[in-house]
């Protein structure tokens, strides 16, 4: 499905970015990681050594431009060729918005979105220049509709699909397609601290009565990413099993 295609997921060390650089890599694909946290990249790639599977790992900060372009350059020289930017790093610092200071405003805005502008900046012209291109967002169900507590979280979320929507129109004359991915409540290590009680209210929420799996994610931006959706652009595919119908 990915044979023959490189591959940068940010955020790729962790939860649904490194269940998809698994995946993607089983589909064929070259990857590059690019993460804040080198101990957990340095684990993935001796896993992916072990199985055969071809992905490495670059420290990144990607809300540091210059930093993305140094990054792009290097996985240039290294790969030759990028055809796919999966954007999926993402954290989140809660707070109504009365009690939310400036300071975690700014740090999710600066991650979740400008992070975003930044990798899609530094690769969109070596993409365009080949006449060809993936790039897949990750948004969130409460991108689309809102939720208690994450003013910030929201607006990047929100941000996100309107800026994949700027880019399909921008760049599809060139051969790449932008699309964004709208997970909905997702079992990651940040859910094994939840309560169970509010694990079950979470599932009992979406109409398929369960939490989704980081692979659930990991197969949408697969096949976002792959030439079987080579004539969507521009869309926001929810992958909540049925939490908002
Ligand atoms: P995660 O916390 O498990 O992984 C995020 C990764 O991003 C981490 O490895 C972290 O080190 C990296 N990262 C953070 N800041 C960075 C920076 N400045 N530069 C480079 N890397 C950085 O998160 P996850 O749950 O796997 O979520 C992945 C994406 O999916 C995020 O964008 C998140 O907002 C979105 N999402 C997740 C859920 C969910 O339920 N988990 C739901 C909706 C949307």
């Amino acid at each position: 499905m990915l044979k023959g295609r490189n591959v940068i997921i940010t955020g790729g060390a962790n939860g649904i970015g490194k269940a998809t650089a698994i995946l993607m890599a089983r589909y064929g694909a070259s990857v590059i990681c690019w993460d804040l946290d080198e101990a957990s990249g340095k684990k993935l790639v001796e896993y992916a050594a072990s199985n055969n599977l071809n992905i490495r790992f670059a420290l990144v900060d990607i809300t540091d431009f210059k930093k993305v372009e140094a990054a792009t350059k290097q996985s240039i020289d290294e790969m030759q060729h990028v055809d796919v930017l999966i954007n999926n790093a993402g954290i989140t610092m809660d707070a109504t918005l009365l009690k939310m200071s400036p300071e975690q405003w700014q740090k999710v805005i600066d991650v979740n979105l400008t992070g975003v502008f930044n990798c899609t900046k530094s690769i969109a012209g070596h993409m365009k220049s080949r006449n060809y291109g993936r790039i897949v967002n990750a948004s969130s169900v409460v991108g689309i509709y809102g939720n208690f507590g994450q003013t910030n979280y929201v607006a990047t979320k929100a941000g996100v699909i309107g800026m994949t929507k700027v880019w399909a129109r921008e760049f599809g004359k060139y051969g790449i397609t932008v699309n964004a991915v709208a997970p909905g409540f997702i079992r990651t290590e940040m859910i094994e601290s939840v309560p169970e009680k509010v694990v079950e209210g979470m599932e009992q929420k979406a109409a398929l009565k369960r939490l989704g799996e980081v692979e659930d994610i990991a197969h949408a931006y697969l096949y976002l990413a792959s030439d079987w959706a080579s004539f969507i652009t521009g869309t926001v595919l929810s992958v909540d099993g049925g939490l908002v119908i």
